[in-house]
C-alpha cells in the first residue's frame, strides 16, 4: 500500500465565487425533472435497500441506444465501472495496451489489479495512432474517445479498426465525454464480442454529483461485470441516483440544449484562446487542452488561482505545457479570458 500512487481529483474548493474549470463538470443543473424524481424517490422506501441490479436504469439506457437490457451494466460512476472492467478483462499474462496521453486513472487501476501496462505513444499531434496497436501481443486495450486530457476524438472507422487489430482481447472505448461531438461505439457491439463502451452521466447529463456510469457490451462481458460487482457491492446505485438518472434520459430536450450550448461555448473559447497566443487542440469534449508558445502552464495555473480561476494541470511527460481547461458558461469563460488578457503581455 505505501508503493500505491492513488488518483488525484481535481482540486473542489470550499471558497465561494471561484470560477471553477478544472474537473469538466458541466456548467448548468441537471434538468428539473431529475430534480424532482430524486425528491420523490427520497419521500419513499429509503428504508429499503434499491434494486441490487437497477432494472429500470438498465431498461431506459437500453431504450435509448436501441440495445437489450442485458447489455447494460450500471454503475456508481463511470470509475467504477472502468474499476470493475480492469478487474474483470485485464488481469492478463500479456499487457494492456493504452495511449502513454490517456486518462490518468487507468494507470491507478493497473497498480491497484497488478496489470501489466505497455503504453503506446500518441502522435506529435497527440492523437491516438490506431495502427501501431495492431500485431502486438495484448491482454486488453483500453482508449478514451474523444480521449482525455486532449479532447480529440477518433472516427468509428479508427476504432473498428483497434478492434479488428485484437480480437482477442477486451478492447474498452470509455466515452465519457463522447455527447460532445464524438461518435459512439455502441452500434458496433452487436458485431464485436470483444468491444466494451462505457459511459457516464457525469458530463452530458450534469450529474458528476450524483455518481452514475454504465457499460455496454455483449452478454458475456456483461455477466462477467455483474459477477465482480456482486463480489463487491450488491447495491453501487441508491435509489436516489437511479430515479435522477432515469429522469435525465426521459428530458431529451435539456440534454440536446445543454450540450449544444457547451459546445458552442467551446468553439467560441477556441477562437479567444487563438487570438491570445494560444495552440488549441481541436476539441470533440466539454473541455480544451491548451498551450501557450510563451507562458509555462504551471506557473499560468497557479496565477490563474490567484485571479479566481481554476483550470487543470497534469505535471506529467509531454503534456507538462498544456492546461486543460473546463467549458463553462459564456460568463465564466468570459472570466477566464479576461483573467488571461492581464497575465499574457499582447505582443
Ligand atoms: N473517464 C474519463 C476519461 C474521465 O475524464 C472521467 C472523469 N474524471 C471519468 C471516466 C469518470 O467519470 P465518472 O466517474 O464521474 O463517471
Amino acid at each position: 500500500m505505501r508503493e500505491l500512487v492513488p488518483y488525484v481529483p481535481g482540486e473542489q474548493p470550499r471558497i465561494a465565487n471561484l470560477v471553477k474549470l478544472n474537473t469538466n463538470e458541466n456548467p448548468y443543473p441537471p434538468s428539473p425533472r431529475v430534480t424532482a424524481a430524486i425528491a420523490d424517490a427520497a419521500s419513499k422506501g429509503l428504508e429499503l435497500y434499491p434494486d441490487p441490479e437497477s432494472t429500470i436504469l438498465r431498461e431506459t439506457i437500453a431504450d435509448y441506444h436501441g440495445i437489450d437490457p442485458g447489455q447494460v451494466f450500471p454503475g456508481n460512476g463511470s470509475d467504477e465501472v472502468l474499476a470493475h472492467s480492469f478487474f474483470a478483462f485485464f488481469q492478463q499474462d500479456r499487457p494492456l495496451l493504452m495511449p502513454d496521453v490517456t486518462y490518468s486513472f487507468y494507470r491507478v487501476y493497473c497498480q491497484l489489479y497488478g496489470i501489466q501496462a505497455q503504453l503506446l505513444a500518441v502522435d506529435e499531434a497527440l492523437q491516438i495512432d490506431v495502427a501501431g496497436y495492431r500485431g502486438r501481443r495484448a491482454g486488453g486495450v483500453v482508449i478514451a474517445n474523444p480521449n482525455a486530457p486532449t479532447g480529440s476524438a477518433l472516427p468509428l472507422t479508427a476504432v473498428e479498426q483497434l478492434l479488428q487489430s485484437q480480437p482477442d482481447c477486451v478492447v474498452l472505448v470509455d466515452e465519457a465525454y463522447v455527447d460532445f461531438g464524438a461518435e459512439s461505439a455502441i452500434p458496433l457491439v452487436d458485431r464485436y464480442p470483444n468491444l466494451l463502451v462505457v459511459q457516464t452521466l457525469s458530463k452530458s447529463r450534469s450529474l458528476a454529483g450524483l455518481r452514475v456510469g454504465f457499460a455496454v457490451g455483449q452478454r458475456h462481458l456483461i455477466e462477467a461485470l455483474e459477477r465482480v460487482k456482486n463480489s463487491f457491492n450488491s447495491y453501487p446505485l441508491d435509489r436516489l441516483a437511479v430515479a435522477g438518472a432515469v429522469a435525465a434520459y426521459e428530458d431529451r430536450e435539456h440534454f440536446e440544449q445543454t450540450r449544444q450550448t457547451v459546445m458552442r461555448s467551446r468553439d467560441e473559447l477556441t477562437v479567444q484562446m487563438w487570438r491570445l497566443g494560444f495552440d488549441v487542440l481541436p476539441s470533440s469534449a466539454n473541455f480544451v487542452f491548451a498551450r501557450h508558445p510563451k507562458q509555462d502552464a504551471a506557473a499560468l495555473a497557479a496565477r490563474l488561482r490567484e485571479h479566481g480561476v481554476l483550470v487543470r494541470h497534469f505535471s506529467q511527460p509531454r503534456i507538462a505545457q498544456y492546461l486543460r481547461i473546463s467549458v463553462g458558461t459564456p460568463v465564466q469563460c468570459d472570466a477566464l479570458v479576461n483573467a488571461l488578457r492581464l497575465l499574457i503581455p499582447a505582443d
